[in-house]
């Protein structure tokens, strides 16, 4: 089988247990033995983010044992860049906590291997691509986000445009609760009521769109002032922070990804 390592933990003595992402068995847990030796061939092919091939031999108990470990890519050309590395290492943590074990999901294995491959082709990085990855995963996941229309009453997203256009207060807003975009005057029915909508405008709904839609390339090269990144990003954040039962560093605010 082929997968990506996405953690490894000490496990009695000397050995260690690995996540594995695979196309036929999704995230898994495997033993490999002896691991903290030495000699061990397989400790050097065994590090979060590389592509392996492996065998496995089925234990006793519930775990089952890696064999015949072998690196297909070790990605190396990123291995050089600290911040790659960290968004790759907050991609891994991610992936870890949102994926279920064992539920196979060949779409999230290569959008996960496609991503690698790009990082490890480029000499530098931009915060970007792990607001794009975030949200893609996030979207694949079954939290895809409505931009389409208002959640509350399906009043269409270009109608929504354009009542902002004609007036400025008419700014719509972004309903976790309801999973998407809000209009402004249902945005003002649930304020009312007690609800909380997040401030949410066009331009940052727009970029919403481009980043769920666009390939690693297209992420990367498309330009985006400070400010108007900073908005679509803590939009992100708390769109995740939302959907999960965990409490996540903000990535937009480690200083080595800052560029
Ligand atoms: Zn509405």
């Amino acid at each position: 089988m082929y997968g990506i390592v996405l953690s490894r933990r000490d496990f009695r003595e000397a050995d260690q247990v690995i996540a594995i992402l695979t196309a036929e068995e999704g995230k898994r847990e495997y033993i490999a033995r002896g691991v903290k030796k030495i000699t061990s061939r397989n400790t050097s092919n065994l590090e979060p983010g590389m592509l392996v091939s492996f065998g496995i031999a089925e234990g006793k108990k519930e775990w089952s044992y890696l064999t015949n470990v072998q690196s297909v890519e070790s990605f190396f050309h990123f291995r050089q860049s600290l911040p790659t590395l960290h968004i790759i290492g907050y991609s891994l943590d991610a992936l870890l906590a949102m994926l279920r074990e064992g539920e196979q999901d060949t779409e999230i294995y290569h959008f996960f291997i496609s991503y690698l491959r790009f990082l490890d082709q480029q000499s530098a990085v931009k915060t970007l691509l792990l607001d794009a990855f975030l949200i893609q995963l996030f979207s694949h996941l079954g939290y895809h986000p409505s931009l389409d229309a208002c959640v509350v009453c399906e009043k269409s997203y270009k109608d929504i445009g354009l009542e902002f256009l004609s007036a400025s207060e008419q700014k719509p807003g972004f309903y976790f609760a309801g999973g998407g975009v809000i209009c402004a005057s249902c945005k003002k029915e649930k304020q009312r009521i007690g609800e909380s909508i997040y401030p949410c405008g066009i331009k940052e709904i727009n970029t919403l769109r481009f980043l769920l839609a666009s390939s690693w390339q297209d992420v990367f090269s498309f330009s985006l002032a400070e400010e108007e990144y900073k908005l679509v990003h803590k939009l992100i954040y708390e769109f995740m922070l939302y959907h999960s039962e965990r409490k996540w560093e903000d990535w937009g605010k480690i200083s080595l990804l800052m560029t």
